[in-house]
């Protein structure tokens, strides 16, 4: 991990930038759901090796609930960009998602516990918890497992991942669960930040180039 950026370099959108182009050039190419999650691996394992680029209000934590604040959504909503902040010690219900998502650790570290829906005994745990380190990446689906609960993984710090999901994830309806009885209710989870970071001012890189004389 490279360390945070006391003072973020002008360009400090540089990696997600990048990402995100990247990205919009996958979702133009049609392929397999497991062929584009396998792409875009690697992309956010590069994402989330830098630990400078993120903006500080996009890694604020909330007293008393998790926050999620939208990096980026690509225009045709095949795609989102979020960062998930968690305080001390807190957790999301259980819940799904409808679409893919790859959730990728940055700062601190999280549990995840799968579920599968019991028609007779509720909310069943699927495996073990999973804990995720930085650097770690975590699968979360409809084809392969869509319900789960995640925890900081913590009780004294805040910790932060990186997620990609294959929607606009903030506005699409899907559900939590009781984790007693496996009832499901609906749920939009929406975004914690009425703004997204500004990842296209290049000027500084340009402006350089005029500085040297270059074209
Ligand atoms: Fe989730």
């Amino acid at each position: 991990m490279t360390s945070r950026h006391p003072n973020p370099p002008a360009d400090a959108m540089a990696p997600l930038r990048d990402f995100v182009i990247a990205a919009t050039a996958l979702a133009g190419q049609p392929m397999e759901e497991a062929d584009r999650v396998a792409a875009l691996r690697p992309l956010l394992s590069r994402l989330i090796a830098d630990d400078g680029w993120l903006p500080a209000y996009c890694a604020q934590p909330h007293p008393d609930h998790y926050c999620q604040y939208l990096l980026h959504c690509d225009p045709l909503e095949r795609f989102s960009v979020v960062s998930f902040v968690w305080g001390p010690g807190q957790c999301t219900p259980v819940h799904d998602h409808t679409v893919w998502g790859l959730i990728g650790m940055l700062r601190g570290a999280e549990t995840g516990q799968h579920f599968r829906r019991d028609p007779a005994a509720g909310l069943v745990p699927e495996g073990q918890a999973q804990r995720l380190d930085p650097g770690d990446i975590e699968l979360v689906s409809p084809a392969t497992g869509d319900i789960h609960q995640v925890a900081n993984a913590h009780a004294d710090r805040s910790s932060i991942s990186i997620h990609v999901y294959g929607a606009n994830i903030g506005a699409v309806a899907r559900h939590v669960f009781d984790r007693a009885t496996g009832a499901a209710r609906p749920f939009v989870s929406g975004y914690s930040a009425a703004s997204v970071p500004n990842l296209w001012d290049r000027s500084a890189a340009v402006r350089s180039t005029l500085a040297e004389g270059r074209p």
